[in-house]
């Protein structure tokens, strides 16, 4: 247990209380991909509160909140699930689903704090808005009180920081105010998005707790929307069209109606898809001569972080619309 509680924290009173209130006898573990080696350790932990309790561990891929594989749920009496905040978008669902904090230990040391403030100050950053990822939004507001003793002004102090690949909780509100976004988070992933979201337009600044590392990621951003653009390029004379839509809160019946609304007023053809799983190879399965354009409605990160290189372009909703609509500002994600 001394692993798990090295390096993240959750509420193990409240698990308990939940399983004791609904009096659950089976109970599914949903982890994040990357946290699901800690799952003997909680097991353990919960097995010697809750003996009577049999747990399981859902196994398979989990990006995000988004699908909550209900298939699976469905079959327990409650399904913990650690590590997101509930998806924004998603519907309610028939399974009994609690969604748990399952926050890092990591803290910036003031010598990275410095470190921000000096790329700050260097590039005459003066104002900037602050989200993160799950994980790491303990670590916000020892963030905004340096930054703030050192003159720079945050904007969404006090506020809820958390954003998702797709989601960006209030960071549109403070574009005509801000110079830069800061996003704590390791990886391209999150601060990518607040990048697209944000047209390239703003300094976008990673702070980086696992690496212990801060870098300004301007020049990234403009070159993926430059990939971007090239893929709007190439489909604007398509005349067969795909849709390939996901499952449960990634099925999105609004995106679908525009974007079916859209290729109808244009007379454009177009073939309609479902898959629980969309990559390399669900596009080489269905892909035929019989079609030149790619959308997928369901995450709109995987035409971005992982079909980039397919032959053929693959939008997301967000760019098949300024194609369809004749849109020249970058939309992202819908
Ligand atoms: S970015 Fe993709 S995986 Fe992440 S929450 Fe959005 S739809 Fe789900």
């Amino acid at each position: 247990m001394k692993e798990l509680s090295k390096y993240y924290t959750y509420d193990v009173n409240k698990v308990v209380e939940e399983i004791r209130k609904n009096n659950s006898k089976r109970v599914l573990i949903q982890l994040p991909d990357g946290l699901k080696h800690f799952s003997t350790t909680l097991i353990d932990e919960l097995r010697s509160t809750l003996r009577d309790v049999e747990f399981v561990v859902d196994a398979a891929p989990i990006y995000g909140s988004c699908i909550l594989n209900n298939n699976i749920n469905k079959h327990y009496d409650l399904t913990l699930h650690f590590g997101h905040e509930p998806y924004p978008y998603t519907t309610k669902t028939s399974s009994k689903v609690l969604t748990l904090d399952f926050l890092s230990t990591l803290t910036p040391n003031n010598e990275l704090l410095n470190k921000l403030v000096e790329l700050m100050k260097t590039s005459n950053i003066q104002t900037t808005a602050i989200y993160t990822i799950h994980q790491h939004k303990k670590a916000v507001e020892h963030v905004i009180k340096h930054l703030e003793s050192k003159d720079i002004k945050v904007l969404n102090k006090g506020n809820n920081a958390t954003i998702m690949g797709c989601w960006f909780n209030d960071a549109l509100k403070h574009l005509s105010s801000t110079d830069s976004y800061t996003i704590i988070a390791s990886g391209l992933f999150h601060p990518l998005g607040i990048g697209l979201l944000t047209k390239g337009t703003k300094h976008i600044i990673q702070l980086d707790l696992h690496r212990n590392e801060v870098r300004k990621l301007n020049d990234t951003v403009e070159k993926y929307l430059r990939i971007r653009y090239s893929k709007i390029m190439n489909s604007m004379d398509a005349r067969n069209w795909s849709l390939i839509h996901g499952v449960e809160g990634q099925y999105r019946s609004a995106v679908r109606e525009e974007l079916v609304t859209a290729l109808k007023a244009k007379g454009i053809n177009f073939y309609e898809y479902q898959s629980t799983t969309i990559n390399q190879e669900t596009l080489r399965n269905i892909d035929s001569r019989d079609v030149d354009v790619y959308v997928i409605t369901a995450c709109p990160r995987i035409p971005i972080d992982d079909l980039q290189d397919f032959e053929k372009p693959v939008l997301t909703p967000g760019e098949a619309l300024m194609v369809l609509k004749e849109v020249k500002e970058y939309i992202f994600p819908w």
